[in-house]
């Protein structure tokens, strides 16, 4: 064990590019990724997780770039949540509350973007915001490059193991973003982002099947065909609570979680008809 920190000893191997990464995951089907660890240590001190072997990617400069245009933004999968709000705060809304609200900086300066995708849970603020500008992920294989919606990877864990390498997404500057929190964690007990265009609406929640985030393409639908009305974000709010699935647990009902989706959905949008109006 390592020392105070109650860490099992483990197997690293550094790579110097995602060709390196990609080989040594292919060399041993029981190596993993690595990346900034808060997510992998912290597991390995309270024993849940089995795995002992990594492979280390910090090193690897071209995970590192974020390049944003007029309507698009390319974050490679290194890219820290602190790094990705802070730069984007002040064209896409969610980013701001994400860096002002609910990013710890022990944490923020720290944790990765691809870290937070490939866990691919409720406990990830940066999920649902990325699925309302219609994420897309690039992962390295064995086989080559392969290319996935967020949605889509969300929704079932793709058969081939690789490195993600960067995402890609629309640079939207309606995206808004809130979530309902408990005690010190800041995990959300529900979180929800909705990006409103014109005929162009996302609306994703942290807790979308269970623990699972997702988007909601009902409301979506309906937001798209109908104006924004304050009888309209009541019944899109409702229509929310409805729609979605989520856990039962020890921190929150389903019923209580529903609810929290649903006026979490009316405030942003009362806050996207104030910018409209
Ligand atoms: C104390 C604490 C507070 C937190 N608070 C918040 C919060 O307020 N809001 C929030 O959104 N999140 C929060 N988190 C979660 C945090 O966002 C994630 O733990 C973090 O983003 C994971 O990134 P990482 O680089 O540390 O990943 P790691 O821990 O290194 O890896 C996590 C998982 O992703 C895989 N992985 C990582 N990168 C890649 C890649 N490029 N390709 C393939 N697989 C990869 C690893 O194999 C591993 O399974 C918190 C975490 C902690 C520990």
């Amino acid at each position: 064990m390592l020392g105070y920190l109650n860490i099992p000893r483990i197997d690293v191997v550094v790579a110097e590019s995602v060709d390196e990464a990609v080989k040594a995951l292919a060399k041993d089907r029981e190596r993993e990724v690595l990346a900034a660890g808060t997510e992998v240590i912290t597991s390995l001190t309270t024993g849940e997780k089995r795995a002992r072997k990594f492979v280390d990617i910090t090193r690897i400069e071209e995970l590192k770039q974020l390049t944003v245009t007029d309507s698009m933004v390319d974050a490679g999968a290194l890219v820290t949540h602190h790094q990705i709000a802070s730069q984007l705060a002040k064209q896409i809304p969610a980013f701001d509350t994400f860096l002002q609200n609910y990013s710890s900086p022990a944490v923020s300066y720290r944790a990765t973007l691809g870290g937070s995708l490939m866990l691919r849970r409720a406990t990830e603020d940066l999920i649902p915001i990325l699925l309302t500008l219609d994420a897309d992920l690039v992962f390295e294989t064995e086989d080559g490059e392969k290319r996935i919606s967020l949605q889509g990877f969300l929704r079932e864990e793709p058969s081939w193991r690789g490195v993600l390498k960067r995402v890609s997404f629309r640079l939207s500057r309606k995206c808004l973003f809130d979530k309902l929190w408990l005690g010190v964690s800041r995990f959300p007990l529900m979180a929800v982002a909705v990006d409103h265009g014109v005929g162009n609406v996302g609306v994703a929640v942290s807790h979308r099947d269970f623990e699972r985030p997702g988007r909601v393409f009902s409301v979506e639908r309906f937001l798209e065909n109908n104006p924004l009305t304050s009888e309209n974000i009541e019944k899109a709010g409702d229509m929310l609570s409805r729609a979605i699935n989520p856990v039962d647990d020890v921190l929150a009902s389903a019923w209580y979680r529903r609810k929290a989706a649903g006026v979490l959905l009316k405030r942003l949008l009362l806050r996207r008809a104030g910018d409209v109006m």
